[in-house]
């Protein structure tokens, strides 16, 4: 078993400001011993900065890196969107898939994060014939984490519908399976490793009629595993469900068995006023994704409601229109500044839990996500000498951290006790002519 002694100059250990000269003693991929206040010992590696546990990135769909630059100008809205999407997603094959899916895990990793949740429903064919492995797409995600160095959750979802009653159509052939039961066959395929897990999800309520939201309920249920759902990420999608079903997203689902501590709902962006109850009664999670929500102009979720509602808060970012965890940390608090007009909703610290301790446990890793004697070894150090963080306050470097820093800031990734990026690169991977080679052979 490997063995390593860190010192941090700084690290967050959980509190409201962070703890000077830090020794992380780290035995195989666990923390064994945590010391504040100690001096560098000389045969420690030093980490200069603020250290922090890793983040989760707790919603991703990898391939949508290739659309970044590409979709962000023009008007329109979401369903506008969808179209550029889906002609992406006619594009992919398990090799171009990999090679995308490694570059968008590399630029992941580089930003400090050290756990994905890949929400993944790009499972077939162009015309939705299964490829001779039926879960080829989704190796090639595990395979891709795997070289970037990072943890996954590959939240295998199924999507059957096109709309409420409606046919798949055109792209979105290649998401379907038969039916939920073949879903459920398919992904009980996909097995847990090392740094991977397998978790279930209902790609929507538009997706996946109420029937067999409840068989991948189950399934997940069974396992124990993560469940997630995209939920009211639009008002249309409100009132298509309404129509149809007579209830809210979160309704549906709430019937259908869906929701428990496991289940998380993605955007939350339009809940109705019962459903905040619905989902703290439960337990659940809710995975905001502000930089893709405000490129969507998709709206603000109302952050603080949701933890009053006793609603765990995690974080993702979902198109990857960016993917910098401090802005999507800071865009919760932001953004319901601009819409209240009050600022203090919620604090540096309760979004610093979101962005890794609750991201980590939405996607089925309660052992991950601080800096602890037990937990996972997933360390990210963020240097405080660029010029944006100079003359930050040592008391308040938490603060900084989830204000002021950006992905260029981070300096070190260790993942599992293994470092990943060291002084800002990555250790296997030239993640820019990575992701430059693997969006041009997609669009070419
Ligand atoms: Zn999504």
């Amino acid at each position: 078993m490997t063995a390593r002694s860190y010192w941090c100059e700084r690290a967050w250990l959980g509190g409201e400001t962070a703890a000077d000269g830090v020794m992380v003693e780290i035995e195989g991929d666990r923390i064994a011993a945590v010391e504040r206040g100690v001096a560098a010992p000389p045969e420690a590696i030093r980490l200069d900065g603020i250290t922090i546990p890793g983040f989760a990135n707790a919603h991703s769909h990898a391939f949508q890196r290739a659309l970044r630059g590409r979709t962000q100008s023009g008007r329109g809205n979401f369903w506008v969107w969808r179209e550029a999407m889906y002609e992406l997603a006619s594009r992919l094959d398990p090799d171009l898939y990999l090679a995308l899916a490694r570059a968008t895990y590399g630029e992941m990793a580089l930003a400090g994060t050290t756990c994905v949740g890949e929400f993944h429903y790009l499972h077939h064919g162009p015309d939705g014939t299964p490829y001779a492995d039926p879960n080829a797409m989704g190796r090639s995600l595990i395979q891709a984490a795997r070289e970037a160095g990072v943890r996954l959750t590959l939240l295998d979802a199924c999507y059957l519908h096109g709309g409420i009653g409606e046919e798949l159509a055109g792209a979105q052939r290649r998401f379907g399976d038969a039916g939920a039961e073949a879903w459920a066959e398919r992904a009980a395929e996909l097995a847990s490793g090392d740094r991977t897990r397998i978790g279930a999800a209902i790609h929507s309520v538009r997706a996946v009629d109420p029937a067999s939201a409840a068989t991948v309920a189950a399934w997940a249920g069974e396992r124990g595993a993560p469940l997630h759902a995209h939920v009211s990420e639009q008002p249309a999608e409100n009132e298509a469900s309404r129509r149809a079903y007579g209830g809210t997203p979160t309704a549906v689902l709430a019937d259908a068995g869906a929701l428990s501590e496991r289940f998380t709902a993605v955007h939350g962006t339009h809940l109705a006023q019962p459903d905040f109850r619905t989902l703290g009664g439960a337990g659940a999670t809710c995975c905001l994704c502000p930089t893709t929500e405000r490129d969507l102009a998709d709206g603000i979720a109302e952050a603080a409601r949701l933890r009053s509602a006793g609603v765990e808060l995690a974080l993702g970012s979902d198109s990857h229109a960016v993917i910098d965890p401090f802005e999507d940390a800071r865009a919760v608090e932001l953004d319901e500044r601009l819409a209240t007009g009050e600022r203090g909703h919620t604090a540096a610290a309760e979004l610093l839990r979101a962005a890794t301790e609750n991201g980590d446990a939405c996607l089925g890793w309660p052992e991950a996500g601080r800096i602890a004697p037990g937990a996972v070894a997933d360390l990210v150090t963020v240097g405080l000498d660029s010029p944006r963080l100079a003359g930050t306050d040592p008391a308040n470097a938490a603060d900084a951290v989830v204000f002021v820093a950006t992905a260029a800031d981070v300096h070190d990734v260790i993942v599992g006790g293994e470092p990943v990026v060291r002084d800002g690169e990555h250790l296997k991977l030239d993640v820019a002519a990575e992701l430059d080679a693997a969006v041009e052979a997609v669009w070419r």
